[in-house]
């Protein structure tokens, strides 16, 4: 069975086509600018160039049928349309309703916009994603993956903030968590490859990309992660801020004599190591090379980060009690040799000790710990697509 995978934004959808079978990527593409002037759908067929097609995209449903046109086009498309037997949407707010991926009906599809305002950018963007594609592709079985799902089981201690426990029943304000579906694939992929049971690991998953999380797993379950109610908690990221003082939003406010909206735009977009390298970049393949010729600024966010991935580490050794494996996922995580190696002099405590050697490795599945080492440090790419694509087949072959 061939599965569409969708991720779809307020002005983008991604997209990919999935072999169930082989689990190979048959065709995968991007559509940008939806409903603004110069909309484009950029795709890559299997084996074949990238293509580009500029065309206005008014809105979403013109997206999916374009997605359509490139996969079903009798010139380099790679499926029929009746081939495409079901279609995996990626879903960021579950809430506290879904534990784990559902078929969506119109009951789940309710559910999805109950919980929006927990994610009021994404979660519309989301179901405009869903309602596009029933309508393009009607009676094709769609299922909602979430990036929340995962980190479900959490323990109560784990995800209460410590405001008035009404909050919490009025209104749902917690630590939810978000990159679920990276955080589950990594860690069953280090059981793989480490050649045991999830069920007796101790696995501290660190997704390290543009926007950046880390997670506890003990014994195939999540107990805890640094995202909160937005993806705006934990670790300093690319722009983002990660924990801080809440008073700080006041304390900028009245400084800068600016608005609520601007200051969660300076939160969320000006700040990470974007805003402590005084806007040098976020990219972090620029933080080190200007880090290596002696940058200031870059060294103090790149300081910064690798200090914080490695005090949640030191917090997670704690809540695991012990530790098998520290795994590096996403752009940063799976690329950065240089990133890891800073984070992990850290881990010294945890008589984790890394190979040089095998460290340098880009992009693959890699133990990187030294022969030594008393934990498992390891490199193991996300597969986010993949994982959305088994849940889609799993619930509707
Ligand atoms: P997101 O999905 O959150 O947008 P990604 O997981 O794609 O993010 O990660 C993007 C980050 O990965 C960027 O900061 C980029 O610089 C970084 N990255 C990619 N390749 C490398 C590399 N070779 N060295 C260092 N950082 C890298």
């Amino acid at each position: 069975m061939k599965i569409l995978v969708i991720n779809c934004g307020s002005s983008s959808l991604k997209f990919q086509l999935i072999d169930s079978e082989t689990e190979a990527v048959i065709c995968k593409g991007l559509c940008e600018r939806i409903g603004i002037d110069g909309s484009r759908i950029v795709y890559t067929p299997e084996g074949k160039d990238k293509i580009t097609i500029e065309e206005p995209m008014p809105d979403h449903n013109r997206a999916i049928e374009m997605v359509i046109e490139a996969l079903t086009n009798k010139e380099n498309g790679v499926v029929s349309l009746d081939e495409i037997g079901a279609v995996g949407h990626r879903i960021v707010h579950g809430g506290e309703k879904f534990t784990k991926s559902v078929v969506i009906d119109e009951e789940v599809i309710k559910a999805i916009e109950d919980v929006s305002d927990l994610a009021p950018l994404h979660n519309p963007a989301n179901l405009i994603g869903i309602r596009a594609c029933q309508k393009v592709m009607p009676g094709v079985p769609m299922v909602a993956v979430f990036d929340t799902a995962f980190h479900q089981t959490m323990p109560q201690e784990a995800y209460l903030y410590g405001l008035p426990y009404s909050y919490y029943e009025k209104y749902g304000i917690r630590r939810y968590g978000f990159h679920g579906t990276s955080h589950s694939y990594v860690s069953k992929r280090a059981a793989e490859i480490l050649g045991k049971d999830a069920k007796d690991l101790n696995i501290i998953v660190c997704h390290l990309g543009n926007g950046a999380s880390i997670s506890a797993v003990k014994g195939g379950e999540c107990i805890d992660t640094s995202m909160g109610l937005t993806p705006l908690e934990g670790l300093i990221m690319g722009t983002r801020t990660g924990d801080i003082d809440p008073s700080v939003v006041e304390f900028i406010m009245k400084k800068e004599n600016s608005s609520v909206a601007d200051v969660t735009n300076l939160l969320n977009k000006k700040s990470g190591v974007f805003g402590l390298s005084n806007d040098l970049s976020s990219d972090f393949r620029d933080l080190e090379d200007a880090y290596v010729e002696g940058h200031e600024g870059a060294k103090r966010a790149v300081d910064a980060f690798t200090y914080r991935v490695a005090k949640y580490i030191g917090s997670y050794a704690v809540a695991l009690g012990s530790v098998d494996a520290i795994c590096f996922t996403a752009g940063v995580g799976e690329n950065s040799g240089f990133t890891r190696g800073l984070i992990c002099e850290r881990l010294s405590f945890l008589g984790a000790t890394v190979d040089a050697e095998a460290n340098k490795v880009r992009g693959e599945e890699k133990v990187i710990s030294g022969p030594d080492s008393k934990v498992k440090l390891m490199v193991v790419p996300t597969n986010e697509e993949l994982a959305i694509a088994r849940d889609t087949y799993a619930l509707t072959r």
